[in-house]
């Protein structure tokens, strides 16, 4: 029996969940797996780094989840500090650096599967090559930015208002370092819409944040060692900086080998995870997906999307049957006490598709009002006009209000209008929720003015 030859590009969520379900599903001696990873940990948290830099996660060592050593219990050549430079589509071989040998050979693949990521934006701003300025992407970014944590610095800027940006800001105040938070757009969160975004830089400076939005940054400033954050407004002393500016694909040996790539700059990739090149899959945050209430390509990068087309893939080259029917982009986040969650589109996302729709926001508590512990949550809900079909949620509050968003997922995913929200048979006890859900107060709500809204159309 000949032996196909699968070869993974890049050793974390979604490549090595696709070598793992290949494994379950195909023996050694019909399928020899090798994974190249160029950092020096397989299959790590990157969704920890910010709690390991707080020291909220005290070894760095819980973040990873299986070693290389683990993966060669299941047959699984998992070959760290080996980065891929090429690959080559009609020869079906990749070229391959030994980052610590410092040698380079070919491996040849019957089977590729491409899960290179995502990787930070680096806008041309002068002085982010300056000591003391820290990305937050691979593992080593965590432990890079913990040290400089522990050295106990007295002021930090941190340059973007997304969730890795947030987080980063929340690991800084933890550790009782004056921070401040500089944002391009007019509120932090911009996967929000601004009404909500406002909750969330209000909450940052309530948790001892300095935020300035609307504001971009024009020099990271110092002499070899970063000294200040510079933006047209002002000059931010820093004696730590971390970016947290966005994230692309990391497509560029994929696009050199002519791998198509699709309308958002990441791998176009077909319901089963193939790309248009016979043996060639991809998954995780370089590959595109299908959003599922616009219908449109999107690229997320978020470990909840990865790992499950990780898993596709895999039993799709194990000889299995499954596909990876598109995202909703839901996501949580918090800056301690606040957590934010958002699902489906937003009304910035909305408005160029040209479909209509309502909004109503509601404020409400996470328990029952007289229950100790009740927080505020507020809610908004996006439906569409007429049919009252659910688009889209956000959620802003504290303890016990984010993963009520997962409530609203499930319904866009089996495309619920408000209406058939109103009488879900959610749970209610006073130290959980007020008998009417903050959820179910929300889309009723949304019910009354879809209804309003046909009235004033007869
Ligand atoms: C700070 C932070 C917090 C996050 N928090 C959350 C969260 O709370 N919830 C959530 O859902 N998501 C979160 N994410 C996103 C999540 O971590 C990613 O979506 C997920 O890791 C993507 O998995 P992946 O396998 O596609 O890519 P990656 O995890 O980026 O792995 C790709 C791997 O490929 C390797 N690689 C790249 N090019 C090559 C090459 N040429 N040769 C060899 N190896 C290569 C890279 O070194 C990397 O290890 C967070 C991300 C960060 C950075």
């Amino acid at each position: 029996m000949t032996r196909t030859r699968m070869v993974v590009v890049g050793g974390d969520a979604a490549g090595m969940s696709a070598a793992s379900q290949a494994r379950r599903r195909r023996p050694a001696e019909d399928l020899a797996i090798v994974a190249f990873e160029r950092g020096p940990h397989t299959s790590y948290s990157a969704c920890g780094l910010p709690y390991y830099a707080s020291g909220m996660v005290g070894d760095w060592e819980r973040l990873v989840v299986r070693t290389p050593d683990q993966f060669a219990q299941q047959d699984i050549d998992a070959r760290v500090r080996h980065q891929v430079e090429e690959i080559d589509l009609d020869a079906g071989r990749v070229r391959v650096q030994d980052l610590e040998q410092g040698r380079g050979f070919d491996e040849p693949w019957d089977v590729l599967v491409v899960a290179t990521g995502s990787e930070p934006v680096r806008p041309p701003v002068p002085g982010l090559d300056l000591a003391g300025v820290y990305g937050l992407s691979i593992l080593q970014d965590g432990l890079d930015l913990r040290r400089a944590v522990d050295a106990k610095p007295e002021r930090a800027v941190v340059v973007g208002g997304g969730y890795i940006g947030l987080e980063a800001a929340e690991a800084l105040i933890y550790r009782g370092i004056e921070t401040a938070l500089v944002a391009q757009s007019p509120e932090v969160m911009s996967t929000l819409d601004p009404d909500m975004g406002a909750l969330v830089t209000r909450g940052l400076r309530d948790a001892g944040v300095e935020v300035y939005t609307g504001e971009k940054v024009e020099a990271v400033e110092g002499d070899g060692r970063v000294r200040a954050v510079r933006t047209a407004g002002r000059t931010l002393p820093a004696d730590l900086v971390v970016l947290g500016i966005g994230t692309q694909p990391n497509v560029a040996i994929a696009r050199q080998a002519g791998v198509a790539l699709g309308p958002t700059g990441a791998i176009e990739v077909g319901p089963r995870m193939q790309t248009r090149h016979e043996g060639v899959w991809a998954a995780g945050d370089c590959a595109e997906t299908r959003h599922l209430v616009s219908g449109g390509p999107v690229n997320y990068h978020l470990g909840t999307i990865a790992n499950k087309q990780g898993r596709v893939c895999g039993i799709n080259i194990g000889g299995g049957y499954a596909t990876f029917p598109g995202a909703l982009g839901t996501a949580v986040t918090q800056v301690w006490p606040v957590e934010v969650a958002r699902t489906g589109l937003s009304e910035a996302e909305l408005r160029p598709l040209g479909l209509e729709y309502e909004t109503v926001t509601i404020d409400s508590t996470t328990r029952v009002s007289y229950f100790p512990g009740a927080a505020p949550i507020r809610i908004k809900v996006i439906a569409e006009r007429r049919s009252g079909r659910l688009l889209g949620a956000q959620i802003v509050g504290k303890e016990g209000a984010a993963k009520r968003i997962d409530v609203f997922a499930t319904a866009l995913w089996n495309r619920m209008t408000v209406e058939d929200m109103i009488n879900l048979d959610l749970s209610y006890a006073p130290p959980f929720s007020p008998v009417w859900d903050p959820v179910l107060i929300a889309v009723r709500k949304a019910a009354e003015r879809i209804e309003a809204t046909m009235a004033d159309c007869r």
